[in-house]
């Protein structure tokens, strides 16, 4: 059985994101979304959120083979053994993504070489695609619509007048 982890931070889930999940679930037999815990990027999000969210869209799209969300911290090779995946997916959105992948693939390949990363490049129309564009419209209130799966939207929205309702009390107190 070839099983695949597509790693991220996913804060929150983009239709970049979902565009890559889709495309990658055909190439494995087992698809695993690793959602890094990440605490030097301080996500938005909290980790259980961003699986939950994930889970949320995956269960919006019925066509999609069974797959698995799940939370991971620490080395992205320890958690690929640790599932026996065989294959890390990463997209690809611009040439600035691909020195930085590059390293971080062949650096994964000489810790653990029975593990290889497999590139999507994004189709063209998510390619300005971001977590940090979505969150930054939605700290303002704009419109993500066109971003982010549509079931998750509102608990975007949510998040951020959350943020802000808490912001303004620490500001008047
Ligand atoms: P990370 O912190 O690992 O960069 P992200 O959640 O931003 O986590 O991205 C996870 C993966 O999804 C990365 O491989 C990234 O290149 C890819 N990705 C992000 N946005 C898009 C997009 N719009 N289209 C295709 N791939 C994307």
């Amino acid at each position: 059985m070839k099983i695949g982890i597509y790693p991220g931070t996913f804060d929150p889930i983009t239709l970049g994101h979902l565009d890559i999940i889709t495309r990658a679930s055909s190439l494995v037999d087992m698809l695993i979304i690793g959602v890094l815990i990440n605490h030097s990027k301080k996500p938005v999000f909290n980790a259980e959120e961003r699986v939950e969210l994930i889970e949320r869209v995956i269960k919006d799209h019925p066509e999609l083979p069974p797959m698995k969300v799940e939370a991971f911290d620490g080395l992205l090779v320890d958690f690929a053994k640790e599932k026996n995946a065989s294959i890390i997916v990463r997209g690809l959105r611009a040439i600035t993504d691909f020195e930085y992948e590059l390293q971080i693939a062949q650096t994964n390949h000489k810790l653990s070489p029975h593990i290889d990363t497999v590139f999507f490049n994004t189709r063209l129309e998510y390619s300005y695609l971001s977590s940090s564009t979505v969150r930054e419209i939605a700290s303002f209130g704009g419109n993500i619509k066109q971003f982010v799966p549509e079931c998750i939207l509102q608990s975007v929205y949510d998040k951020y007048s959350s943020i802000r309702s808490v912001n303004n009390g620490s500001k008047q107190n």
